[in-house]
């Protein structure tokens, strides 16, 4: 972990439980989580990301920006065809530079999913085969800090 301030160069930040974000102890220049990732300029949750990204992985790519936006529910096309976009670009350029390292942490997840029409008339089948929920799986790089607010030397990683 580590985060460096990008207007000073700052390398000391405190974290703001309430924002979510670092904020810089020299400048008070705030980054999120999505500083510096695929979701930064996002206004999207990031459920949204977890969603396309599962989607786009699990199917290699053939998720229509269209069906995402369905099976999300969200009303307008245009960022969801923006998030797909952005998703496919890094996952078929850059896949050597986002493996993880030291300890990871691996969940999954599901969330509710739409059922097409079709689907309803099936009967229902219940836990992690259920239509009605998609698993998400969700991987994490992670170290152990003793004390965050003292973290001396973060560093970020090269981007
Ligand atoms: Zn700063």
């Amino acid at each position: 972990m580590g985060v460096t301030c990008r207007r000073c160069n700052c390398k000391e930040h405190y974290w703001l439980e309430n924002k979510q974000a670092y904020e810089c102890k020299r400048c008070q220049a705030r980054q999120t989580l999505r500083s510096g990732t695929v979701m930064q300029h996002s206004n999207l949750p990031y459920r949204y990301w977890f969603v396309a990204m599962h989607l786009l992985t699990a199917t290699k790519g053939s998720f229509s920006a269209a069906e995402i936006q369905r099976q999300l529910g969200h009303k307008r096309y245009q960022p969801i065809w923006e998030m797909v976009n952005k998703l496919r670009d890094v996952m078929g350029k850059r896949d050597d530079k986002y493996t993880l390292e030291g300890a990871i942490e691996l969940d999954d997840a599901f969330f509710s999913t739409e059922i097409s029409v079709e689907e309803k008339e099936k009967p229902l089948k219940r836990g992690r085969g259920s239509q009605k929920k998609t698993k998400v799986l969700v991987m994490a790089e992670s170290k152990t800090v003793e004390n965050p607010n003292r973290v001396k030397n973060p560093r970020r990683p090269d981007t």
